[in-house]
């Protein structure tokens, strides 16, 4: 039997060796410490220099306040910092670093230089092997630190094993600068790789400026601006621009990069509705937040966040976007047609389905998108939905006369193409409307206003229904909702279901796909069996509209703060603005 090893103190360059498994993992997170100190000293110009994805060399040098020589050894020794000197400053923390065990992990596995001045001149360099003191000497040095870190993980071959290739390090180190570029943009910041100069950061550049060197003008013209808000500010991505994948999603939690579940869920509801559930949207978030209501101190990278309040975190991100989308998307289309008028008669034939008393306020935000596609003139008036549909009379009460309601506006519709678009005139250009997407959104909008729809128009032979004995469940879960919706129904037996009376805006056949998507699992709330009966009743494409029809769902519409998107999330509406269209005929580069 083997004799157990006397328990002893492992040595001081263990003991960093050991850590630096956690805080150092590879090129990038050198990297992100080194540049974290130098925020933390207030530099205000900090240079990055990487050679072979930062394998042989990583050098950062800054203009921050320094080390006293005296202290350097102390820099290098675990558990040493002067951010921090009791548990209660945790809570207060504004700084990056704080657990004191960076430079002395990073010294443990690699050649390690610091070289650092307290004022101009005179400063003091301490060399280090392994994390063995190899030299000290003065150095003739400006004000700031100078850190070179070669030959990382040479004495430590496990690791060096993990690392991947040189052009994937790299990577890693130029994405997370730009990532501290974004969320320091009062700090010069040069990235140099092998003698390439990959960024040059300027301070006082702004957001849109600094995420221009890494992401297409495509989505940057077109992105939108938070509303002023003292806890959260930036910028995210018109919906017509999402993506496949989550990869131009950043957030910062008191400037430090964080991915984080919640944020990330409160971001997609935002643009729920407004994307496809498979798409991602671009967004660069900063959070601030008291100290108190984070803990940082989760993981030795710190790029784990936990928040005291998670839902009010979630509140606070949601609607911070949808604000900066409904601000968007602000400006209405007024449209008009030349010749017809909408009567009664004919908008009646649409089954457009307002409750008489409703109404529905027209998007009263101003726009604040800078980047707007196309700028539509602002809707002036509150009009009531009677006012559209059923008193057209009204109009000459709001507006000068009723001519000039109708062409109040910019737009004028046109007419209808492949029997599907809704072709509209705008003074900023071309507009293309699909009439299936945009009948969708306004039933949509009104079951959602209403909440429910109580009319019914029962089936003189009732339709019957066979479900699976497992659908039975999700059936009784609904039911309330359904019967709510207009339906009758009667379970006869554990697999068969009678449908006794529609609600009126489905007639039979359309009322039984209704049942047998909701039986599917299409629905999971009242949200989706709304969408679901939207769509179903919505007029098709194909059906041929008249021009006053049109011109009636066009009117409804334009009025609806979301009318963007349908409510699947596909776009209802597409356009060229007058400049587009030189550009595409050439007539301007
Ligand atoms: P922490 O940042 O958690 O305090 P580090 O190991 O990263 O721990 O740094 C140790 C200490 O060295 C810091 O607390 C700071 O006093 C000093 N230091 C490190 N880098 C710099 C720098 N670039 N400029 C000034 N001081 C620095
Ligand atoms: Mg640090």
């Amino acid at each position: 039997m083997q004799h157990a090893s006397p328990i002893q103190l492992l040595p001081p360059e263990l003991q960093n060796q050991i850590a630096a498994g956690e805080v150092v993992e590879r090129p990038a997170s050198v990297v992100k410490e080194l540049v974290e100190n130098a925020i933390d000293a207030g530099a205000t110009r900090i240079r990055v220099e990487i050679r072979d994805g930062g394998q042989s060399l990583i050098r950062v040098t800054d203009n921050g306040f320094g080390i006293p020589g005296k202290q350097l050894e102390l820099a290098l020794t675990r558990h040493a910092t002067s951010k921090l000197s009791s548990i209660q400053d945790l809570m207060t923390m504004r700084s990056f670093g704080f657990r004191g065990e960076a430079l002395p992990s990073i010294a443990s596995v690699s050649r390690f230089k610091l070289a650092s001045a307290t004022t101009d001149g005179e400063g003091s360099c301490l060399e280090v092997v392994h994390g063995s003191i190899a030299d000290k000497q003065p150095v003739a040095m400006q004000k700031g630190t100078d850190i070179s870190v070669q030959e990382l993980f040479a004495n430590v071959p496990a690791r060096l094993k993990f690392l991947k290739q040189t052009a994937t390090e790299a990577r890693k180190c130029s994405e997370l600068i730009l990532r501290m570029a974004l969320a320091n943009l009062q700090v010069d910041l040069e990235l140099i790789q092998s003698d390439r100069t990959v960024f040059d950061f300027k301070a006082g550049q702004t957001l849109a400026e600094r995420l221009s060197a890494f992401w297409p003008g495509s989505i940057l013209e077109r992105s939108l601006i938070l509303p002023d808000n003292p806890h959260i500010r930036g910028l995210v991505g018109s919906p017509d621009v999402a993506q496949a994948r989550p990869d131009r999603i950043l957030f910062f939690v008191n400037k430090r990069p964080v991915q984080d579940k919640i944020l990330l869920s409160a971001v997609r509801e935002a643009y729920r509705g407004r994307i496809l559930g498979k798409e991602y949207p671009q967004a660069v978030l900063f959070l601030d937040l008291p100290p108190d209501e984070i803990d940082v101190n989760v993981h030795p990278a710190k790029t784990e966040i936990r928040f005291q309040d998670e839902s009010h975190v979630f509140r606070l991100v949601r609607s911070a976007v949808l604000s900066a989308l409904d601000h968007a998307h602000a400006p209405a289309i007024s449209v008009s047609h030349q010749q017809s008028t909408p009567s009664a008669a004919t908008i009646h034939a649409l089954p457009v389905a307002f409750a008489p008393s409703e109404r529905i306020e027209p998007a009263a935000k101003e726009s604040t998108a800078s980047f707007a596609p196309i700028q539509y003139e602002k809707f002036a008036a509150t009009k009531t939905v009677e006012a559209l549909f059923d008193a057209p009379q009204s109009h000459a009460t709001t507006a000068a006369s009723p001519k000039q309601a109708q062409i109040a506006g910019t737009g004028t519709y046109l007419g209808q193409i492949a029997k599907t678009y809704l072709v509209l005139n705008t003074a900023d250009g071309l507009v293309l409307v699909d009439q299936h997407a945009a009948h969708e959104r306004v039933l949509f909008n009104t079951f959602r206003t209403t909440g429910r729809r109580g009319d019914r128009q029962p089936l003189l032979i009732p339709v019957e229904i066979s479900v699976h004995p497992s659908q039975t469940t999700l059936l009784q879960d609904l039911w309330n909702e359904l019967h709510g919706l207009g339906f009758s129904l009667e379970l006869t037996s554990p697999t068969r279901v009678l449908l006794k009376a529609t609600p009126t805006l489905l007639n039979a056949a359309q009322a039984k796909e209704y049942l047998e998507e909701v039986l599917a699992g299409q629905a999971r709330s009242m949200t989706d069996l709304w969408a679901i009966m939207a769509c179903k009743a919505a007029i098709k494409a194909g059906d041929e509209l008249a021009a006053d029809e049109a011109l009636a769902l066009l009117e409804a519409w334009q009025l609806l703060p979301d009318r963007h998107y349908c409510p699947h999330g596909r776009p209802v509406q597409i356009g060229w603005s007058n400049k587009e269209l030189e550009k595409l005929f050439k007539r301007r580069t």
